[in-house]
């Protein structure tokens, strides 16, 4: 296991295999235009299994598949068996909008999928069509059925809470996932890359969820006892009536100290942070012949050099607003969210 200057160990991978998405919500992708990496530059599943391998032999044991949209990416299930077939991995996850994970499903468990995260910030389909300008809200109810017929179990419905648009529905979709079987998780709306309407006010905070749950559940929501030690993101409560949610309070109760956490772009980019600047370009080592150790070296120096922190330094950001303003993210698509995966 490697360490980061923070003493961090690195032992999860996300891995975004595509920069392309079906949906635009707009705390991702608010743009009408975007610039894509080029289709010659995306890793091949042969790449991307060889580097899950080296990552591995490093300590990392959890992967997780996300984008843009990753049933976009076709044949994933080839993908998700060689991963799968691999030694030492504790989870292989996938993040999805749903909108296309009804067909898919089954073969995806049949391939060795162990968990899916499904998106859901509605239960509204004029909601989903205007904030996200998508009409496939049937399709995501639809892949949260599927996912569930196919055997999945352990199913997370993640919902990023913004003011104003879905947060007078977070009891509806507790209720939601409830009986889907499923376990409802609020985000906080975050400043990333993409998220250039950014505003602190319409951050709904950990503290006013739990507020609202408790106003109606009749009781606060009692914190878990594994929340303790725990290296994930989201925190777990347990309603008075038993049912569990996670909020994922990264905007204003970040978790930086216990950060596992490293990504992998679809065209090879390593970064140590969802807020990092740049990312190591692993592409021209990966075909211009290096050996797994030199490219293990250098993910090894990599996070060793590790100082990242970014949600916490954000947090402190004097007159915080949107990360970066439009024309950075033309200049640069790795900076967008839907380029580095949530
Ligand atoms: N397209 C897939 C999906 O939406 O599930 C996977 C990629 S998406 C970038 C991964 C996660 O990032 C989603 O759960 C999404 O809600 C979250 N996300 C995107 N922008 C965000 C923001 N500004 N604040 C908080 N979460 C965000
Ligand atoms: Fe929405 Fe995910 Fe697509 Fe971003 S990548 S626009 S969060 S569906
Ligand atoms: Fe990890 Fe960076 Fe997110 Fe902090 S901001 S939790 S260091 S990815």
């Amino acid at each position: 296991m490697i360490i980061d200057r923070f003493g961090r160990p690195l032992r999860s991978l996300r891995i975004s295999v595509t920069d392309r998405c079906n949906m635009r919500c707009r705390y991702c992708m608010p743009e009408e235009k975007y610039t894509w990496l080029p289709r010659g530059s995306i890793l091949s599943f042969e790449e991307l299994d060889r580097l899950a391998g080296i990552f591995l032999g490093l300590g990392v044991d959890k992967l997780r598949l996300t984008g843009g949209e990753p049933l976009l990416r076709a044949d994933l299930p080839v993908l998700v068996a060689r991963l799968a077939a691999r030694a030492g991995l504790q989870d292989l996850a996938l993040t999805t909008n749903g909108i296309l994970l009804a067909p898919q499903a089954e073969a995806l468990r049949r391939a060795g999928l162990r968990r899916v995260t499904i998106s859901l910030d509605t239960l509204r389909p004029e909601r989903m069509l205007a904030f996200a300008r998508s009409p496939g809200h049937a399709d995501v109810l639809a892949g949260i059925r599927a996912a569930r017929e196919a055997g999945f179990t352990g199913t997370k419905l993640n919902a990023v809470v913004i003011r104003g648009y879905n947060d007078d529905e977070l009891v509806d979709l507790v209720e939601f996932a409830r009986q889907e079987g499923a376990e409802m998780r609020f985000i906080e709306y975050m400043d990333v890359g993409g998220a250039n309407q950014w505003t602190g006010g319409a951050v709904v905070s950990r503290r006013e969820m739990l507020a609202r749950l408790a106003a109606h559940y009749g009781g606060p929501a009692e914190p878990l006892a594994d929340n303790a030690g725990s290296w994930a993101p989201a925190e777990r409560f347990r309603l008075p009536d038993g049912t569990v949610v996670g909020i994922i309070a990264s905007t204003t109760e970040p978790f930086c100290r216990t950060c596992d956490r490293a990504r992998l772009t679809a065209d090879g980019h390593f970064l140590l942070c969802l807020y990092a600047d740049t990312g190591l370009d692993l592409r021209p080592p990966l075909r211009d012949g290096a050996s797994d150790a030199e490219i293990a070296a250098l993910l090894r120096a990599a996070w060793q050099a590790r100082e990242d922190r970014g949600a916490e330094q954000r947090a402190h950001a004097p007159d915080r607003g949107a990360l970066y303003q439009l024309a950075t993210l033309r200049a640069d698509p790795r900076k967008e969210m839907h380029t580095r995966g949530g």
